[in-house]
């Protein structure tokens, strides 16, 4: 049995049985780990409320090897994650922005550069970052993170420039330019293309001192969401949820 301790994102909370639950939480060295809360759920129990997903915690943990899940001992909260818990939006957001994080996480593999994706993103909330801005940071930062998504330059088939604009291949998988995408992809602008450039080399702060045209947002976010479904054969959960319902929260606007 091996003694951990570390900085850690909560990623996910499931209810297991009686009073206990799973945590998923991410670390810097250790990437994604699973474990069992005990007494969780309890009242007055020393995890009540602290389990929010982003929520930033100390968590020590007992590792047992060849086990899938490790036993968690103590939760001390950092940071609680205000601007996530705030209302039904900004709740799904939080939901989305960590499953995401606990998709692409590996176990037992150092995450440095994921863990402060996540970790300034929920600090940017705080300071009253634009929701959307912040979704469509992470989303398109966790695929050029996970290798299937580099910031778009030239195309990928005959090196053409992709300034201008480009063409989302029918399958999702990669940008490319007008040409060799052919009559099938999805035509991106030069706005979108720009601002996934912007992403690729500006913190969300700089993003949000200069920020992009809302139909830009929009772009990005139907692009890397095809990406992430080609890659994954699936959609998120919290996606598909938070999605729907923004569409139910406008329409009774
Ligand atoms: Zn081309």
């Amino acid at each position: 049995m091996k003694f951990h301790q570390a900085e850690a994102l909560i990623l996910s909370v499931t209810d297991l049985q009686e009073a206990d639950r799973i945590v998923e939480f991410l670390t810097r060295d250790l990437g994604k780990r699973r474990g069992v809360a005990r007494g969780a759920k309890r009242r007055y129990s020393r995890f009540a409320g602290e389990l929010q997903p982003l929520a930033r915690a100390r968590i020590e943990w007992f590792e047992k090897e060849r086990r899938d899940l490790v036993r968690i001992s103590a939760v001390e909260l950092s940071r609680a994650p205000k601007a996530l818990t705030a209302d039904l939006e900004s709740i799904l957001l939080g939901a989305y922005l960590a499953e995401q994080g606990a998709v692409f996480a590996q176990e037992g593999e150092p995450a440095e550069l994921l863990f402060r994706l996540l970790d300034t993103t929920v600090e940017e909330l705080e300071r009253g970052a634009d929701r959307d801005l912040a979704a469509r940071y992470v989303e398109t930062w966790v695929l050029r993170l996970a290798g299937i998504f580099p910031a778009p330059s030239e195309c990928p088939e005959c090196a053409r420039p992709l300034r201008g604009g480009a063409a989302l291949a029918a399958s999702g998988e990669a940008l490319l330019c007008q040409t060799c995408g052919g009559a099938a992809a999805t035509q991106v602008s030069a706005g979108a293309i720009e601002l996934l450039r912007r992403i690729a080399r500006e913190s969300l702060r700089q993003l949000a001192e200069r920020p992009p045209e809302r139909i830009a947002l929009g772009e990005v976010a139907s692009i890397a969401g095809r990406v992430r479904r080609h890659f994954l054969q699936h959609e998120l959960k919290s996606y598909v949820v938070l999605e729907r319902t923004l569409a139910s929260l406008k329409e009774s606007r």
